[in-house]
């Protein structure tokens, strides 16, 4: 007896569809697409659109999100809370996890995600095929979301000689027990020599995995304006921008696919447009450029940093910019400029926050978000929302034809959001361990219900959520 869920009369969006419809998911395959109200579907679970949204709009049924950037902390090493009182540390020893494989999960599925990339900087460093193999037949384990562990470029992140990614190639592409990662990424840092990071690119052109820059190398020019005594403001953009050139020009050299992480300047925008036009299929080697925005640096500025304590609640690398550089983000959104948008999902303890550790969750609260900034200021489709957030990060993983779709054949990944309701964030703990979210206490629009993976539902949210 096949696994079916069918899923009644909702609002079926795509990248390319914006319907009403039903959908049918049949052993973890989406099997059928119904449009207009459903008829009689008997069999198997049936979960009743018109049961379920607020004001009268049915809610929308989306491909579930994919992530290609962000940070679950395992396998790593807890940390003592001094938020908490000393006195608790002694007697009861408490130590706390920023997230574990299953915490983080768990809030990727309650954030509407199904496939997610989590980054190599844990400790030890996911720098061997072994190391991410074992990570993801963990994650596999607990059948929550797809995870694929991204693969460090050298060993331990030192930039001194290449990782694992040189046997890569020996292994076999699919197969039990055999996983290769679908992303190389050396993550928080740049690796400083062209020479090995030249190697590293030239093993993913080998491969044709992409590889996702952080662009941090700011060179002299950042060095100076750090000395001068220049605010972080000024040089991490100085980083960014030359970081940014830096890693478009070795891609170039290498002829591989760059990814860059996370762009938050408008020059780096600028730059990534600029590139963009002189790159065409058939033109040279293989050299390609796609690059994602993350939901903070859409949504959020320095006068926010400055709020929420620029050197502590508020800090995330690159830093919260300006007015402009967010108008500019959008704009690149606009125009195709920017391909995807990626959590950066970095958990950190309240005490970890308090003394500067950079960076914020968001899987949790992306969706909401860029529904709220993109679609409901900024007149974007929900269905652009859903090529950003969905099916070109799919496509950039290789895994275009598998997810982020809604279409017979593909996977029975999915999630119902209401997009007529309203959540304030923090109202219901977060899935996540930690609770570092600027957001905090904002309310956002699209809510995130239920979320389907391979078929099976795996996140509902309590009655009452909106
Ligand atoms: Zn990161």
């Amino acid at each position: 007896m096949a696994h079916r869920l069918v899923l009644k009369n909702f609002r079926l969006v795509d990248e390319t569809m914006n319907r009403f419809g039903s959908v049918v998911v049949e052993d973890g395959r989406i099997r059928d697409l119904i449009p207009g109200p459903a008829p009689a579907l008997s069999g198997g679970r049936v979960i009743d659109g018109g049961c379920l949204g607020s004001a009268g709009e049915p809610p929308a049924l989306l491909p579930a999100l994919v992530d290609l950037h962000a940070h679950f902390r395992d396998p790593g090493l807890a940390e003592k809370d001094a938020a908490l009182p000393a006195e608790t540390w002694v007697l009861q020893e408490t130590w706390f996890l920023q997230e574990t494989l299953e915490s983080g999960s768990l809030a990727a599925a309650a954030g509407g995600y199904g496939t997610v990339v989590c980054m190599a900087n844990t400790k030890p460093v996911i720098d061997t095929p072994e190391k991410a193999g074992l990570l993801k037949a963990r994650s596999d384990a607990l059948g929550l979301i797809d995870l694929y562990p991204a693969l460090s470029l050298t060993r331990a992140m030192e930039g001194r000689e290449l990782s694992g990614v040189r046997d890569l190639s020996r292994l076999p592409r699919s197969g039990p027990g055999t996983y290769v990662p679908r992303l190389l990424s050396e993550d928080g840092r740049d690796v400083a020599g062209d020479g090995i990071f030249l190697a590293a690119l030239a093993e993913a052109r080998r491969l044709g995995l992409p590889v996702s820059c952080h662009c941090d190398a700011g060179g002299a020019e950042a060095e100076a304006a750090k000395g001068a005594g220049q605010p972080r403001e000024v040089w991490s953009r100085i980083e960014e921008n030359q970081g940014t050139r830096r890693a478009i020009a070795l891609g170039r050299e290498a002829g591989c696919h760059i990814h860059i992480a996370h762009v938050s300047t408008g020059e780096a925008v600028a730059l990534v447009r600029d590139c963009k036009k002189t790159v065409s299929p058939g033109n040279g080697p293989a050299f390609s450029l796609t690059c994602e925005a993350a939901p903070h640096h859409i949504a959020l500025t320095g006068e926010d940093a400055r709020r929420l304590g620029p050197e502590s609640h508020g800090r995330v690398n690159p830093p919260l910019r300006t007015e402009a550089d967010r108008r500019a983000l959008i704009a690149g959104i606009l125009d195709g400029t920017i391909d995807a948008i990626a959590t950066d999902h970095a958990p950190h303890t309240q005490a970890g926050k308090a003394g500067g550790a950079p960076g914020f969750i968001g899987l949790e609260t992306a969706f909401g978000v860029c529904f709220t900034e993109l679609v409901r200021e900024d007149g974007i489709s929900l269905s652009r929302l859903s090529a950003l957030m969905s099916a070109v990060p799919a496509r950039i993983l290789g895994l275009g034809g598998d997810r982020g779709r809604i279409a017979p054949g593909f996977r029975g990944d999915l999630f119902i959001a209401d997009t007529a309701a309203a959540r304030t964030v923090g109202a219901e703990p977060f899935k996540s361990r930690s609770r570092n979210s600027p957001f905090l206490g904002r309310e956002l629009r699209g809510v995130v219900l239920m979320t389907i993976h391979g078929g099976r539902l795996v996140f509902n949210a309590p009655v009452g959520y909106t």
